[in-house]
């Protein structure tokens, strides 16, 4: 009792590609129902820091563990862990020929073996979660991109995750759609999901964020909570950082 179990734990994460290190030893650690809000500037690591969290990329060494297990040890069932973490991109990927009832229910019947049925009725209570109930129907061209990224969230929530990560949700929307994205996003965290989100808005990471980590030349600059590190950083990359993007 009374301790937070540690749902990410990140050690001296290096990752290179064909020599070129862009992770050059992060350590962090992600706290059940903790939100973790990354930034910084395009190219720094943040997309691969994120990709390996999931296996999407092989680490080069270091240690990546999701709620006890380690991602790469041939003894962890990898897909497991998947199904476990909810990935939301900058462009939702989701599929044009499939109504958005069926992008939802898909996940769920195809790997879960969840009944189409069972899987309609969550997923219709996650366009309600996410304010679309009435586009079960609707196909994703016929939407606009925030909804489109709305849906894409409650794609990802329907194969039930712990943890959702996501890479710049908003940045591909007009600026009329982000404050509905961000919206969802932060019920999430209200609702206890734990979250690593690599964003641009530094509002929701000012106001929703636990942790902010800000990352520059594959390593972590600084990190401490939002106000710490908004407020009084310390680095001079962070602030340098910071007067261009507030
Ligand atoms: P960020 O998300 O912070 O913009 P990325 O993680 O996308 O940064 O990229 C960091 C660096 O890694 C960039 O220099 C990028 O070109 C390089 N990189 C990312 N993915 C690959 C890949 N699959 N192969 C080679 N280089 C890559
Ligand atoms: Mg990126």
């Amino acid at each position: 009792m009374g301790t937070t179990p540690v749902k990410i734990h990140v050690a001296d994460l290096h990752k290179a590609f064909a020599g070129n290190e862009v992770l050059k030893g992060i350590t962090l650690d992600v706290y059940a129902r903790e939100v973790l809000c990354m930034i910084g500037p395009s190219g720094s690591g943040k997309s691969t820091f994120l990709r390996c969290l999931n296996g999407l990329e092989e680490i080069t060494s270091g240690t990546v563990e999701v709620d006890g297990q380690r991602i790469g040890d041939p003894h962890v069932n990898l897909n497991q862990i998947r199904e476990n973490i909810g990935m939301v991109f900058q462009h939702f990927n989701l599929f044009p020929h499939l109504s958005v009832l069926k992008n939802i229910t898909l996940g769920p019947t195809q790997l879960k073996g969840v009944s189409v049925a069972v899987a309609s009725d969550q997923a219709k209570k996650l366009l309600a979660q996410v304010g679309l109930e009435d586009k079960a129907t609707a196909m994703p061209n016929s939407l606009s991109g925030g909804q489109q990224q709305r849906v894409a969230i409650a794609r990802a929530l329907a194969m039930d995750p712990e943890i959702m990560l996501f890479d710049e949700p908003t940045s591909a929307l007009d600026p009329e759609m982000v404050g509905d994205v961000l919206h969802v996003m932060q019920q999430l965290a209200e609702n206890g999901m734990t979250m690593v989100v690599v964003t641009h808005e530094m509002g929701f990471a000012k106001n929703v964020a636990d942790q902010v980590v800000f990352m520059d030349d594959g390593i972590i600059q600084e990190a401490g909570t939002p106000a710490a590190v908004f407020e009084h950083p310390q680095n001079a990359r962070t602030r340098e950082f910071l007067d261009k993007v507030l």
